[in-house]
């Protein structure tokens, strides 16, 4: 046989066994992909092509196990495996699913015009979002030339923004200072003053708090107001400051005297009487106390016999205190005083002549009630004939209205004193924050050579010019 036959009968053969396998059936498979491609947000749909079952004659549809996981939502490589079944004819197919993230991260800039400081640090706020990754502003990248800023992003499946801004490199804006604790502080003479000090922070250089001149100093053993100024610059030479004042108070003026302090206490007895005579006890201090019997002492009249036993001075202040009555006419007047003198003489079994006149021999209120007769000129003449003796005071603690502070009553005291020989104070047992000032008041002029004593009948006057 010549070649050529042999070559011909053989691609004869050829077409005969190709023909033979389209004829018979098998797993017809078009537009298979080996590996697929998906957007993280996309829905999952097989897709596997187009698969029958026969041949080119026929092709019946196939039924297709599926097997594997996939999240679209989340970047990776799944991998699913097809098994295609048809009567007891199988086959599988293997697939990669790769779910990608193909959205570029997005720059947000605050300003138009970029500023940078001198030192590189960009002022405006610049931020990086993606879809897929969310916040990126910690992975952006930027670089400034000239006048041009380049900030470039790129997310975690390396898609990439990146853009071009103008710049302006400077820095105009000072610190700004705060101070720690208040802008006034006050502090008593002696105490210790505490530098509470000050923190800076800057727009450009961050941080300047060590920075922080402080300039000024206090003397905390003296009296009087200090500034201290905060002062802090920037890099750039940007200046700021802030100033503090410190009030270095006294208390109590410290003043040595030996002179006597007479403590006297109206319009009592009261609630805080018996408190007041244990503390006068407690210091073995006599003082007097110009009484009344008005509603507000109803059940206390045994503290007048009490105080009067223990050595305190009893004195008559008024019966009822009331202004429109005893000072109406001088036979109210008398007949006021003349009550509780009977009074107190019952429960001390005791004479007394001591007198103090409701708001003082000084007051102006009597002008209201005694139709211009000037009474408070009369009745200073009409008592000293009749054997009484007036005190007014020379101290005024407060304790009438100007406080209600026991500090302040005590202070009010105590800074009176000097360089007399006679104190009356006027204080009111009927004010708790008044008698709570009294052991301050006995422990200073104990301490700075004053002496207490109750009135008595060599106790030097103490009066109070009339103004009526
Ligand atoms: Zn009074």
């Amino acid at each position: 046989m010549k070649v050529e036959r042999l070559l011909f009968i053989g691609i004869i053969i050829i077409i005969i066994i190709g023909n033979i396998t389209i004829f018979f059936p098998h797993f017809r498979i078009k537009d298979y992909k080996k590996t697929i491609e998906l957007s993280y947000q996309d829905e999952y749909v097989r897709n596997i092509g187009i698969i029958c079952y026969g041949n080119m004659l026929e092709c019946k549809d196939v039924e297709v196990i599926e097997e594997g996981f996939i999240d679209t939502s989340k970047v990776g490589t799944y991998h699913m495996t097809y098994t295609l079944k048809h009567d007891s004819s199988s086959k599988v197919l293997e697939q990669d699913l790769i779910v990608k993230d193909k959205i570029k991260p997005t720059i947000t800039i605050d300003d138009e015009v970029i500023n940078v400081c001198p030192n590189g640090k960009i002022e405006s706020k610049i931020k990086a979002f993606d879809e897929y990754d969310g916040d990126l502003t910690n992975s952006l990248k930027t670089n400034i030339k000239d006048d041009l800023i380049t900030i470039e992003v790129e997310d975690s499946s390396k898609n990439k923004t990146i853009i071009e801004k103008k710049v302006t490199t400077k820095d105009e804006i000072a610190p700004i200072i705060k101070l720690n604790k208040e802008q006034e502080l006050s502090i008593e003479i002696g105490s210790k003053y505490e530098e509470p000090g000050a923190t800076a922070e800057d727009n450009c250089d961050g941080d300047l708090t060590e920075h922080i001149e402080v300039i000024g100093s206090v003397n905390p053993s003296k009296s009087g107001n200090y500034t201290i100024t905060y002062k802090v610059s920037d890099k750039a030479g940007n200046e700021a400051t802030i100033s503090r004042i410190i009030h270095v108070y006294e208390k109590y003026k410290q003043v040595y005297g030996h002179g006597t302090i007479y403590l006297t206490f109206d319009d009592g007895p009261g609630p805080y009487t018996e408190e007041l005579l244990n503390i006068l006890k407690k210091y073995n201090i006599k003082a007097t106390f110009f009484v009344t019997d008005q509603a507000l002492t109803r059940g206390y009249d045994h503290l007048i016999k009490r105080a009067s036993d223990e050595g305190h001075t009893i004195g008559l202040h008024s019966k009822t205190h009331d202004y429109s009555y005893i000072y109406s006419s001088t036979k109210n007047y008398f007949d006021d005083l003349n009550a509780i003198e009977y009074k107190v003489e019952r429960i001390t079994g005791k004479k007394t002549k001591f007198i103090r006149f409701p708001g003082g021999s000084s007051n102006t209120i009597s002008k209201n009630y005694d139709n211009g007769s000037h009474i408070m000129s009369s009745l200073g003449k009409m008592v000293t004939e009749k054997g009484y003796k007036y005190y007014d005071w020379n101290i005024v603690s407060g304790d009438a209205g100007e406080t209600t502070n026991t500090d302040t009553v005590a202070k009010n005291v105590i800074n009176s004193l000097g360089e007399k020989s006679t104190y009356v104070v006027l204080q009111h047992d009927i004010k708790k924050y008044s008698v709570d000032a009294v052991e301050t008041i006995i422990k200073y002029g104990l301490s700075h050579g004053f002496t207490f004593k109750n009135i008595t009948d060599s106790t030097p006057l103490v009066q109070h010019h009339k103004n009526n």
